[in-house]
């Protein structure tokens, strides 16, 4: 493992800690934070860990205009014994990378990238919290920071890594979600950046959402780009459904984000022998599977919530009620599993956490 050597300013003040059953996603930031620059023809230079603060750009920043930024998203958490635990914090690196790629951005060293997260969190390691279900939500990102109006690759950038200690995503125990499919709007299509974790796939969803939102429904599920029939996925999660005793989830077909949450749960079904397919499925599949009695459960897997069973799903003027509404027994052993491994509580026998 290669170390990054990181110039250290500390902050001469500290910030008061939230309380952890007060928690909730994204809105506190820890006392530090992480800024690398980049300029073409030098390459990285300048790591430092400085207090958290704003930062100045100049208004004709790339970022601003044509949005040439990505992002990732992972957890640190305490264990009982005081240990702090990553979970298959190299998978983000190296998605990171794709992302990059995709974006025309410049690679980063994914292994000074892990070195200088860690040495963040060292830092800053006070504000994990420890009540049952909180983590450290840690957020790399970054974005392009050219003075130039042109529409080019800018010739500089910032990666950033920012920390934010967050609450238990279910509060009174896990709880099924209510999902509107799209027929509308849609998020990605093949050959565009729907793979990418990049602002923009975000920014092209809010109005779906927001709609979604007024009419009782947590989140969109959205199609294809084409047909407006295969299945992609939800929000900031991929999606699985269980059917006739077979788990199915869309396979990676360009336009759906491979998440890391994702890989884990078909590893994880792998290993107990639940049967598991990766394929196009569409929505109409999913429909007869429903009215035949044998779509059992459906969940969206990712970072923030981990599993989230889905009760309900709204499509052409129908209401699919699933498992009556309530957690399927699939749905809840592999939360448990998943954030046992997580925390430290459960056998990890897939040497996915590393410890700090
Ligand atoms: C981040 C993300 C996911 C989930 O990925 P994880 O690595 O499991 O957190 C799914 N879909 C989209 C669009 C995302 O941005």
């Amino acid at each position: 493992m290669k170390d990054l050597k990181i110039e250290v300013t500390l902050s001469s003040t500290k910030k008061e800690k939230p309380q952890s059953d007060h928690l909730e996603f994204g809105k506190i930031f820890t006392d530090h934070m992480f800024i690398w620059d980049y300029t073409e023809g030098i390459g990285w230079h300048d790591p430092r860990i400085v207090p958290y603060q704003p930062i100045a750009l100049d208004p004709a920043s790339t970022v601003f205009h044509y949005g040439q930024t990505v992002f990732e998203g992972l957890k640190a958490y305490l264990t009982k014994n005081e240990n702090v635990l990553l979970f298959r914090p190299e998978e983000n690196m190296k998605r990171l990378n794709r992302s990059n790629d995709r974006l025309c951005m410049p690679k980063i060293d994914e292994e000074l990238a892990l070195s200088a997260l860690k040495q963040l969190i060292t830092i800053d390691r006070d504000w994990i919290p420890s009540a049952e279900g909180t983590s450290l939500y840690i957020r790399p990102f970054m974005i392009a920071t050219e003075p130039y109006l042109g529409v080019h690759p800018s010739s500089q950038y910032k990666f950033m890594i920012i920390l934010s200690p967050v609450g238990a995503y279910y509060k009174e125990g896990i709880n099924p979600v209510k999902i509107a499919v799209e027929s509308e709007y849609v998020r990605a299509v093949a050959g565009g950046t729907g793979n990418a974790k990049t602002a923009g796939n975000y920014a092209a969803s809010l109005k779906a959402s927001e709609i979604a939102s007024e009419n009782g429904y947590t989140q969109v599920l959205w199609l294809d780009g084409r047909e407006k029939q295969y299945i992609e996925e939800v929000g900031s999660m991929n999606i699985f459904f269980k059917i006739n005793g077979e788990v199915v989830t869309p396979e990676l077909n360009g336009s759906i984000l491979e998440g890391i949450t994702r890989k884990s749960i078909i590893e994880l079904l792998k290993y107990w022998n639940v049967p598991v397919v990766e394929k196009k499925i569409s929505i109409h599949e999913i429909q007869q599977a429903y009215h035949d009695g044998q779509l059992e459960e459906a969940f969206g897997t990712g970072t923030a919530a981990v599993i989230s069973p889905v009760g309900e799903l709204f499509w052409q003027n129908e209401k699919l009620i699933i498992n009556n509404g309530e957690t399927g027994p699939l749905s809840k052993k592999l939360y448990d599993s998943l954030t046992g491994i997580q925390n430290g509580t459960e056998q990890d026998p897939f040497g996915w956490t590393h410890r700090l």
